[in-house]
């Protein structure tokens, strides 16, 4: 019965990591994807945009029968700003990653959390699911051009840990995932930029990782991780910063 499938939501589904989220999750939940613009069974809000988070939000929900179960934060850049850009630049580069990475997330799980509480207050069964893509960079810290893009992710496993801490007497868990470098679009560029061996010669399992490995771990914590594991943070980075 389709309706016994839980609802999800994956942001930056679009393409890479989150596209391989919903080929996870095929069969298995009744997903709304979400990418920059809207496209077929994509909703689109692009998240630079303040107001976004919100009216994607509205809109998933809309979609999904005014239920949402599970939330996937992935939508996310890898955008450089170099220590010698002026500093309105600087900032300009530090405000749109922090927003697009950090701040659209939050105001997702937010809304998501405001949303259980609100099925839990009008007996509709509360509780629910988020799971935060962040990065290796969080804890490793990533190089001179994107300072900003660890700290967006170092925040958001900050924020996991504080809903996991907050909300599991609610019901409401939540979960990180810190891949280290994953064979995407954004990667490719990057390890192209790079010098692709050498940065390989960092990662013991001799290779990145495939969006399909980061994806299966996001939909097991989406849907079947044991609630005692909420607030935890699971690497997938082959064993290139083990913590
Ligand atoms: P990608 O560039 O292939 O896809 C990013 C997705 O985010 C796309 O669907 C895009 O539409 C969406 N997005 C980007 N900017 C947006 C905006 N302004 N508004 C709305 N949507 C926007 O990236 P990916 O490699 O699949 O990465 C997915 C997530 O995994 C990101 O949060 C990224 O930081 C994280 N991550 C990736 C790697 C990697 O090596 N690929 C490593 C660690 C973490």
């Amino acid at each position: 019965m389709a309706n016994a499938l839980p609802h999800v939501l994956v942001t930056g589904s679009t393409r890479g990591i989150g596209a391989a989220i919903l080929d996870s999750l095929q069969g298995r939940a009744r997903v709304v994807g979400h990418g920059r613009a809207d496209a077929t069974d994509i909703i689109g809000a692009d998240l630079s945009d303040p107001s976004a988070a919100a009216s994607l939000w509205a809109a998933a929900l809309d979609r999904l029968d005014g239920r949402i179960d599970v939330l996937i934060n992935n939508a996310g850049v890898f955008e450089p700003v170099a220590i010698d850009a002026t500093l309105e630049d600087w900032q300009a580069g530090w405000g749109r990653t922090m927003q697009i990475n950090l701040q659209a997330s939050a105001d997702l799980c937010r809304a998501a959390i405001l949303h259980w509480r609100e099925r839990a207050r009008t007996g509709r069964g509360g509780g629910g699911r988020i799971v935060n893509i962040a990065s290796r960079a969080a804890y490793r810290g990533d190089s001179p051009a994107h300072w900003h893009y660890a700290a967006s992710k170092a925040g958001m496993v900050g924020m996991t840990k504080s809903i996991a801490r907050g909300y599991a007497a609610e019901e409401i868990l939540a979960f990180a995932v810190c891949p280290g470098f994953t064979m995407t679009g954004m990667a490719e560029d990057y390890l192209a930029s790079r010098g692709g061996d050498k940065l390989l010669a960092d990662i013991p399992l001799g290779r990145v990782a495939d969006p399909a490995e980061v994806a299966g771990a996001a939909a097991w914590l989406a849907l079947e991780a044991p609630a005692s594991m909420t607030g935890a943070v699971l690497d997938i980075n082959g064993a290139s910063f083990v913590r």
